[in-house]
């Protein structure tokens, strides 16, 4: 199922500002959508506006083209998968699957085909009798996924379902739930902080910030090249550079304090506007001042290293540019390739025109 949300707001009763304001988007059928952003961002009551549990104050909602604005929750289509499962435990695993086409007056034989149906498309026939205390965590997931679609849901919305688990579980919980969520095909709407979930299970994210879209597109884009510094820092480590377009078109030149940045931006600034350049962390390669660049990657800028940090896996190093007056970069080098730079050691700062995103100040 496709979802359209079309300019909808949601201010709540008593409060100004608006929770979610004038958000925009359309959800492929069968895409796994990820709304991330901070604490108050609005998250939660999107979701809600999508699952009909909350009306809109202004803009709607289309399911497959058919505005569902004014639908009731009931017969929107849409489950909200919640933290625990809450599957009934004094149910079987196949009578829990079965409760949705029972309510909806479906014959004995008729609803325990398509409870089965669903149990086998998650992979969970063959628990069909067992309790849910007699599950895993994962198995646990996988029933009450059998049990929505039984239900007749065309889309799953998660409200940070691994938020309580513990670190190692949740990491494993992402992998499953991604699998499982693909596997079946239906379109689902996940909400969470945690820009690595986010990163690492979506098929595209909308990050989030003050009720608005701020940013959306694949996990590459949106950390590649995020649009505000807001989405740079959000989703992880970032270094900026301030500058003023020099030359546009397919080829772009910023002039910084620090020297000149080459950017193969998809977007084409206007000459001489001020603009932000950001690149990871990761994006850096350090080399020896006497080395000279390196002809392969566009950019090297002068710098000192001010630090050097063993992290096991990766070389963390701060360094300061130019004659200090532009800043400190973090740089982090795989720890087996890397060859160690001193504090003090004159240095560059290197890295390709394709890592550097140019930012809307
Ligand atoms: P998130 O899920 O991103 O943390 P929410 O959608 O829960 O954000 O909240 C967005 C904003 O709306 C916050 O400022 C929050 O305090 C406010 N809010 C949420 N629910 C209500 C409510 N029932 N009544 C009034 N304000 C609310
Ligand atoms: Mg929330």
């Amino acid at each position: 199922m496709e979802i359209a949300l079309q300019a909808i707001s949601k201010a709540y009763d008593g409060v100004d500002r608006p929770a979610v304001s004038k958000v925009s988007a359309s959800i492929a059928s069968g895409e796994f959508f990820f709304l991330l952003g901070p604490s108050g961002c609005g998250k939660t009551t999107l979701l809600r506006l999508v699952a009909g549990l909350i009306r809109p104050t202004s803009g709607g909602i289309a399911f497959d083209g058919e505005d569902v604005t004014e639908l009731p929750v009931d017969q929107r289509g849409t489950a909200l998968v919640f933290q625990g499962y809450a599957l009934w435990p004094h149910m079987t695993v196949l009578e829990n699957v079965e409760f949705g086409p029972r309510m909806s007056g479906a014959s004995r034989d008729a609803r325990r085909r398509v409870a089965m149906e669903q149990l086998e498309r998650v992979q969970m026939a063959e628990f069909a009798q067992r309790k849910p205390n007699q599950l895993s965590g994962g198995q646990q997931q996988r029933v009450a996924l059998a049990r929505a679609l039984a239900a007749g849901t065309r889309c799953l919305l998660f409200d940070e379902p691994l938020s309580n688990l513990d670190a190692r579980l949740r990491l494993h919980m992402r992998d499953e739930l991604k699998t499982l969520v693909k596997e079946t095909g239906v379109t689902a709407i996940y909400v969470t902080h945690d820009q690595k979930e986010a990163l690492s299970m979506a098929d595209r994210v909308a990050v989030m910030n003050d009720g608005e879209i701020v940013q959306l597109g694949t996990p590459e884009e949106v950390y590649s090249q995020p649009a505000t510094r807001f989405v740079a820092d959000f989703l992880g480590e970032a270094n900026f550079l301030g500058g003023a377009v020099a030359a546009s078109g397919d080829a772009v030149r910023v002039t910084t304090t620090a020297g000149e940045i080459m950017v193969s931006s998809r977007t084409a600034p206007d000459v001489g506007s001020k603009v932000q350049c950001c690149v990871r962390p990761e994006h850096v390669r350090i080399r020896a001042a006497d080395e000279g660049p390196d002809p392969s990657l566009e950019n090297a800028l002068e710098a000192t290293i001010v630090s050097s940090v063993y992290l096991g896996d990766v070389r963390q190093y701060v360094c300061r540019l130019g004659d200090g007056a532009d800043g400190e970069w973090r740089v982090a080098e795989l720890s087996q390739n890397a060859h160690r730079f001193e504090p003090g050691q004159p240095v560059l700062a290197t890295f390709a025109a394709s890592s550097v995103a140019v930012l809307r100040t």
